[in-house]
C-alpha cells in the first residue's frame, strides 16, 4: 500500500469498562505487531487508566474550543495532556446523535491539528445517497469542508475514515470492491487538493469489520487499516484484525 503505516483502530463508543481497559491493554502488549498502528478509544473518562507505552489512545470526539464555559466539553489540549495522538470527528452518530455539520467537523479537526492530535476525520453516505448513486459527490463536501477549513498545507496530517452508515453496526460490511472504489476516489480527491497528501493519507474502511472479512477489506489498493467498532470489544477478534492489517 505505497509504504503507508496501516491503522487499526477501535472505537468502543459508550461501551466497556475498567475490566475491559485492563484485558484488551494486557492483550494488544502480548502481541508485536511491528508493521501496524493500533489505536483504542474508549470513553473519555478510561483513556487515563490505559498504561502501556507501545499503545496508542484515541478520544471519541472533542470540542471545536479550547478552553471556557462549556459544560461537558473536553477540549483537544486535555487529550494531548493525557497522551493521545489520536480524535475522532465526525463520527455518522455524532453528526446524527448531535446534528453535527460538515463545517462543525472541520472545526473540530482543525482544533484537534493545533493541539498536536490526528483526527480521524469520518465520511460516509446514509443508504438513499448511495441508493441514488451520489455517494461520490457526499464524500466530496464532507471532504471539502474540511480542508478548506484546515488549509491545504495541513491537509497530509489527517487520517480519514470512510464508513458507508448503512454499514455501521449492521452486520453488513461494504464489499472489499465497494470499500476500494470510493477509497480510490477520495484519495483522488485530496491528490486534487495536494498530490503529496493524497499518496500519504491513510484512509481507513469503517462498518461491520470483523476478524473474517478484515484481511480481503485491508487487501484493497487503497485501504489503509480499519475503524472498527463492535469488534474492538472482543479482545480476541480485535487482535485478529490488527494481525489482518
Ligand atoms: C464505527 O462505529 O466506527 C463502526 C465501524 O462500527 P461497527 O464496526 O460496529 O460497524
Amino acid at each position: 500500500n505505497n509504504n503507508r503505516r496501516p491503522i487499526v483502530a477501535g472505537n468502543w463508543k459508550m461501551n466497556g469498562n475498567l475490566a475491559l481497559v485492563k484485558t484488551m491493554q494486557q492483550s494488544i502488549s502480548s502481541i508485536e505487531l511491528d508493521n501496524v498502528d493500533i489505536v483504542v478509544c474508549p470513553p473519555a473518562v478510561y483513556i487515563n487508566a490505559f498504561d502501556a507505552p507501545d499503545l496508542l489512545t484515541g478520544a471519541q470526539d472533542i470540542s471545536l474550543f479550547e478552553a471556557g464555559a462549556h459544560t461537558g466539553d473536553i477540549s483537544a489540549g486535555m487529550f494531548a495532556e493525557l497522551g493521545c495522538q489520536f480524535v475522532i470527528v465526525g463520527h455518522s452518530e455524532r453528526r446524527t446523535d448531535h446534528s453535527e455539520s460538515n463545517e462543525l467537523v472541520a472545526k473540530k479537526a482543525s482544533a484537534a491539528l493545533e493541539q498536536g492530535l490526528t483526527p480521524i476525520v469520518c465520511v460516509g453516505e446514509p443508504l438513499q445517497v448511495r441508493e441514488a448513486g451520489q455517494v461520490f459527490d457526499y464524500v466530496a463536501e464532507q471532504l471539502d469542508a474540511v480542508i478548506s477549513t484546515i488549509g491545504v498545507e495541513r491537509l497530509s496530517e489527517l487520517v480519514i475514515a470512510y464508513e458507508p452508515v448503512w454499514a455501521i453496526g449492521t452486520g453488513q460490511s461494504a464489499t472489499p470492491e465497494q470499500a476500494q472504489d470510493v477509497h480510490r476516489f477520495i484519495r483522488e480527491h485530496l491528490a486534487k487538493a495536494d498530490s503529496e497528501a493524497g499518496m500519504r493519507i491513510r484512509i481507513l474502511y469503517g462498518g461491520s469489520v470483523n476478524a473474517r472479512n478484515a484481511s480481503a477489506l485491508f487487501a484493497q489498493a487503497d485501504v489503509d487499516g480499519g475503524l472498527i467498532g463492535g469488534a474492538s470489544l472482543k479482545q480476541d477478534e480485535f487482535l485478529a484484525i490488527c494481525q489482518s492489517a
